[in-house]
């Protein structure tokens, strides 16, 4: 290697090193072939496959490390990241760890691509009024990374990621294919009581309030279930938002049928 090439190998060293201090792309520890992308290296590559969210409040840290938020369309750095929310990805994964022990079969998992966003709430481009906690589209899930409750959140979206591999659904579009796959997706429908008059595909299902579609209200079911599964206790009812209400027993059964065999087993340690 000639010294000009090892120059540049050394600077584009430099660059990355101290920049990019607490951002990591690594793959998950109990799912092969999921990987995880944090903070700025989770901007880098969710913008290479077109993810559009973009920070509406941030995180600032001072040289005293008291840190506070902003509404300032803004990434925070890395460093104010670690400080704010330390080893994000690595509990994320943890979570996943606790699904798998559990009977989640990880195979599901395979190619499930997380990005954990520095930003403490996030926007679609279109829609920069309204904020959201996390975003999904095919095969990815993103997070506001800095938000109050990131483990939450990451489990909304990784129940839509779920609703397209084993419902066979494709994000917004509920219409029903062939085989096991709609068999349980028209399962979960009629266990819900999702209003038959109301149409499947993704025009339609976007065209109704978040909290009527479909998608929305597995995704916070799965959220529910997951988050008792892996707590061993009910979330908080509040941070529940589709409109069907807070999941029944038969409800919390078919979850544990079709995923892993764990929430509602033991009611113990609740709080409402
Ligand atoms: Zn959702």
């Amino acid at each position: 290697m000639g010294r000009f090439p090892l120059l540049l190998l050394l600077f584009f060293f430099f660059l990355a090193g101290p920049g990019a201090a607490g951002a990591s792309v690594v793959e998950s520890a109990y799912a092969p072939g999921v990987v995880f992308y944090t903070w700025s290296d989770a901007v880098r590559e969710y913008a290479v496959v077109g993810g559009g969210a973009v920070p509406t409040a941030t995180v600032y840290c001072f040289p005293d490390d008291i840190c506070t938020t902003a509404e300032h369309p803004e990434w925070a750095r890395d460093a104010a990241c670690e400080k704010w929310s330390p080893r994000l990805a690595e509990r994320l994964d943890a979570s996943l760890g606790r699904l798998i022990e559990a009977g989640l079969p990880p195979g599901l998992l395979a190619g499930l691509r997380v990005y954990v966003l520095p930003a403490y709430h996030l926007a679609l481009p279109e829609n920069p009024e309204k904020p959201v906690a996390g975003l999904y589209s095919r095969g990815r899930v993103a997070v506001a990374g800095l938000d109050l409750f990131p483990e939450y959140t990451f489990l909304h979206e990784l129940g839509h990621y779920l609703a397209d591999r084993v419902l066979g659904a494709e994000g917004y579009d509920w219409i029903p294919n062939v085989g096991r796959k709609a068999a349980l997706l028209k399962d979960y429908l009629a266990l819900r009581g999702y209003p038959a008059e109301r149409l499947l595909d993704a025009s339609f299902q976007t065209s109704l309030p978040w909290r009527e579609r479909a998608g929305e209200w597995f995704a916070e079911d799965f959220a529910y279930w997951a988050w008792w599964c892996i707590e061993g206790r009910r979330p908080w009812e509040g941070s529940y938002k589709a409109a069907c209400g807070v999941p029944g027993e038969e409800v919390v059964a078919w979850f544990n049928l079709v995923f892993a065999q764990c929430g509602g087993a033991s009611d113990e340690g609740a709080y409402r």
